[in-house]
């Protein structure tokens, strides 16, 4: 029995508390999936020099954001940490020398999910940071190194966004889900089809595939963790896309679920 894997679009951290169509979405897929024995989150709100894996008992909800209303600050996700799997992963995987921590926590990009996905917080979460300083193809090539982990009951998650450039995010409009700019839509289309055809190569080059990505994935926080998800695709895996959407003209909401 093989868990499958994810890559959410987190969006605003208000998906934590709202109730809108992407939340239903999470809901949904979380029905269809088995219930895993720990959570591994790949976050793009956890960057790093260098890997590291949390590996506390009790990780604390971090609300890492600015200008939310109160209620969401007094939200809590209390899932407990697996320190056992932390080790396992840090003495498993070669490609880099992985880390233990034992400061960070549950960033938004990983519990505003999950509090949609297992609402009683009782499955461990471990989260594995983002090393900044490395280039897509590492990022891709250590994602296949956590392929055992799905064999042990371990539902893997990258938690970002396809399509995110807040800085020319058009939040004022009156409806901005289902509008994106005409690249945003370009970017999150070529992506989407080159993730259905397998061409994971494509994905890891994405700085040489033109205009449309460059003010697509401005920075590359929110794009990484899509390639740790296709990282641990086998062939003839199935994939569905879910929360298919651009928001606010420059963000991109759709999610996949592969296996
Ligand atoms: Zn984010």
């Amino acid at each position: 029995m093989k868990m499958p894997v994810l890559f959410v679009g987190h969006g605003s951290p208000m998906n934590a508390v709202e109730e809108n169509e992407f939340v239903d979405g999470f809901r949904n897929i979380a029905k269809i999936i088995p219930q895993p024995a720990v959570v591994l989150c790949v976050s793009a709100h956890w960057e790093t020099k260098r890997t590291f894996v949390t590996a506390m008992d009790n990780p604390r909800t971090k609300h890492d954001f600015f200008g939310f209303p109160q209620e969401l600050y007094d939200v809590q996700y209390p899932a407990p940490g697996n320190p056992t799997l932390a080790k396992e992963i840090m003495s498993l995987i070669t490609k880099t020398k992985v880390g233990l921590d034992y400061e960070w926590g549950l960033d938004h990009g990983c519990w505003i999910v999950m509090k949609h996905f297992f609402p009683k917080a009782d499955i461990p979460i471990v989260q594995l940071s983002l090393d900044y300083s490395q280039p897509a193809q590492f990022h891709y090539d250590l994602g296949k190194e956590l392929s055992w982990l799905r064999k042990r009951g371990v539902l893997i998650i990258g938690s970002g966004n396809i399509v995110h450039n807040l800085g020319l995010a058009a939040w004022g409009q009156i409806d901005t889900v289902g509008f994106g700019y005409d690249w945003a839509i370009e970017a999150n289309e070529k992506v989407k089809n080159y993730v259905l055809n397998n061409n994971h190569q494509a994905l890891t080059n994405y700085h040489s595939l033109g205009r449309a990505f460059d003010l697509a994935i401005p920075t590359p926080e929110h794009y990484l963790p899509l390639l740790y998800a296709l990282a641990l695709k086998e062939e003839n895996e199935k994939m569905t896309l879910f929360n298919d959407k651009l928001l606010a003209g420059s963000i991109s909401m759709t999610s996949l679920l592969i296996g």
